[in-house]
């Protein structure tokens, strides 16, 4: 079936209206394009689970600090539209900034204290610009199922946290972080690394897998585990640690021991280019 663009709000609910009047499920995978194999997993699993596939590209201005790089994040329409194309989206929602928030526009939905830590730290009032997108893009699309990457780790959890406090008749999946062969996770920022940089930016996944390692051999205190993680960034060139955490996953707050249900989460820069990754601990038998 040929893909479908909308750029209003109406335009998207005449076709929502339709595909529910065919008796289709919605699934949304919410996106700020530059759409790479990532995103492609996350159409995919909607194409699996549901009827009618939404993918929203929205990059969010306000979820950009005023010294971040929303003027030269990656715009790539045509390739995001072979990308959607290609994994089966039925439709794609690409408004502009004035449709979302037009002049005047006044409310915001914060997750309190899980905003707080990780990227919350660094980048104030980023989650709080999240949350309220993605709360509009829910009300905008009306999806059974919403799709999002574990890549971005605290914005999934504060997600689940917004459809369980605001009752949203949503249900959230969160699917794993795709990679590069050498471990990168998948960004549309991996872009801005110079070769030099690119090559540096395993230093994310190697200090998360000497993690991995340590907890597996029975290592249970957090700050050694921490300590190691910064010395191996510190020792890589141009890498700066913005933050290395080791927290509880449901309340985001830092543990002293290893338990199950803990992320490490971490966020590294390469000059102007801000890198995250993280990975979840379910505990012994899982990994
Ligand atoms: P973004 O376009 O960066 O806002 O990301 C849109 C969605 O894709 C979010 O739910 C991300 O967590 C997810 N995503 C981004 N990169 C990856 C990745 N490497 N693996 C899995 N999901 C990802």
């Amino acid at each position: 079936m040929a893909l479908e663009i909308a750029r209003s709000v109406d335009e998207l609910r005449r076709l929502v209206e339709s595909a529910r009047r065919n008796g289709l499920t919605i699934g949304l995978v919410p996106t700020m394009g530059a759409l790479h194999e990532g995103h492609a997993s996350l159409i995919r699993a909607a194409r699996g689970e549901t009827g009618w596939v939404i993918v929203s590209i929205f990059v969010n201005p306000t979820q950009f600090g005023p010294n971040e790089d929303y003027q030269r994040y990656p715009r790539t329409w045509e390739q995001d539209l072979a990308v959607c194309q290609a994994n089966g989206a039925d439709l794609v929602f690409a408004p502009p900034v004035k449709e979302v928030f037009p002049p005047g526009y006044s409310t915001f939905v914060e997750v309190t204290k899980l905003q707080d830590p990780l990227c919350g730290g660094s980048r104030p009032g980023h989650f709080r610009g999240v949350a309220t997108v993605v709360l509009k893009l829910f009300n905008m699309t009306t999806p059974d199922r919403a799709y999002f990457g574990q890549k971005d780790a605290q914005q999934a959890r504060i997600i689940r946290q917004l459809v369980r406090d605001l009752n949203l008749p949503v249900t959230i999946r969160v699917c794993p972080i795709v990679r590069e062969p050498d471990g990168l996770a998948l960004s549309s920022r991996n872009r801005y690394l110079s070769p030099e940089d690119r090559h540096s930016a395993t230093v994310l996944y190697r200090a998360l897998e000497t993690a991995r390692r340590m907890i597996e051999s029975g290592e249970r205190n957090a700050a050694c585990i921490r300590e190691r993680m910064l010395a191996m960034i510190q020792s890589t060139p141009r890498a700066v640690a913005e933050y290395v955490d080791i927290v509880d996953y449901e309340t985001m707050q830092p543990v002293a021991n290893v338990q199950s249900g803990i992320l490490i989460a971490l966020a590294v820069k390469f000059g102007a280019t801000r890198l995250i990754d993280n990975f979840l601990w379910h505990g012994e038998s899982t990994g």
